[in-house]
């Protein structure tokens, strides 16, 4: 059975294809190449092409009568978001609902959508549930949650059926090494804490040392990128066999500080992390943890590599060979 999996080239997407061909599904990978990765592309298909494309998706949907589809194709870096808004809007709102139609026209009912936290921009309780309200504090998650409207409108009127999975901070890599998080520039905290660690450029810097946290440095809940990919299967299991739309988190519930990340990283490493105390960087919130709970239930999600210290190894064991790092 073959899966459209846009942005199929990208950190999470590549991921996914593999988890997706070690089920026996074959992944059709549609993406432009402006952020993915033609060696990232390796258990089906790449048609390199544009969302925004209509016709280059009508005839990617002719070709390969995908039985569902995977949408992960999206500008992501919140900073760039905040100075190009209109690229953002374009891209991942523009270029979804042209998904969207090309999916109508083509009879796909079935859709996967990356969603993200950033949807709930500073949230009143925490841990996050999926009905808190939802209030962006970027571009990037403005664009995320419009997509998300769109979705339910369309849903409402048409054989659409969608999962709309909301991750928190994706990390890690494939455990034996073959694809990892490869973006450019870099701007997530583990792989650049990995490459002050490896002594490639200067020191990290260390965005904000001043919140109402247990050490000052910001909250987040890091999921394993293999775990995504199996909450995604599940997902997807579940509308092929003709279950309803739905929303769900996709996190630990676990809450770790820039510190605490940055202490496993020389453990794991066993190298210091130079750092440099910085401002906080905009966009940025303090705390950021998933109630995983529905994904539990509905998806019967429980990570089973998202421990920190397997995240970290896993994302060191890719970029040190990456790096050509002595092992
Ligand atoms: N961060 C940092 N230095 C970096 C990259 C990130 O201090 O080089 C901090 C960032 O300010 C945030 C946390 O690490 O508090 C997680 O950031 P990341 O970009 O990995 O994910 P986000 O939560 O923004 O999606």
């Amino acid at each position: 059975m073959k899966i459209l999996v846009c942005g199929g080239a990208g950190y999470i997407g590549a991921h996914m294809c593999k988890a997706l061909a070690a089920e026996g599904y074959e992944p059709v990978v549609f993406d432009n190449l402006s952020s993915g990765h033609r060696h990232a592309v390796k258990w089906g298909p790449l048609v390199v092409g544009d969302i925004r494309d209509r016709r280059a998706l009508d005839d990617c949907f002719a070709a390969h009568r995908p039985a569902a589809v995977i949408q992960f194709a999206a500008s992501i870096e919140v900073g760039e978001g905040e100075a190009n808004p209109l690229k953002f809007w374009n891209n991942n709102v523009g270029g979804t609902v042209t998904l969207l139609e090309a999916m109508a026209g083509a009879g796909v009912t079935a859709l996967v959508f990356s969603s993200t936290c950033a949807t709930y921009g500073i949230p009143d309780r925490m841990p996050i549930g999926e009905s808190e309200p939802q209030r962006p504090f970027s571009v990037y998650g403005e664009t995320k949650l419009a997509v998300e409207k769109a979705l339910a409108a369309t849903a409402k009127i048409s054989p659409l059926r969608y999962a709309s999975l909301r991750y928190f901070n994706a990390a890690g890599a494939s455990p034996d090494g073959e694809i990892g998080e490869e973006h450019n520039p870099e701007t997530h905290l583990i792989p650049n804490a990995l490459k002050a660690a490896a002594g490639i450029g200067s020191a990290m810097k260390l965005f904000g040392t001043d919140y109402d946290t247990p050490d000052g440095t910001c909250v987040r809940d890091y999921i394993h990128v293999m775990d995504l990919a199996a909450a995604h299967l599940a997902a997807l299991r579940l509308l092929l066999d003709g279950a309803d739309s739905f929303i769900c988190n996709l996190g630990t519930g676990t809450g770790l500080t820039v510190r605490e990340i940055l202490s496993t990283v020389e453990a794991v490493t066993g190298r210091p992390v130079p750092v440099e105390e910085s401002p906080r960087r905009p966009g940025d919130v303090p705390r950021l943890v998933a109630d995983p709970s529905f994904a539990q239930e509905h998806l019967g999600f429980f990570p089973q590599y998202s421990d920190v210290g397997t995240v970290i190894r896993d994302a060191w064991n890719f970029h040190k060979t990456r790096w050509s790092l002595a092992p």
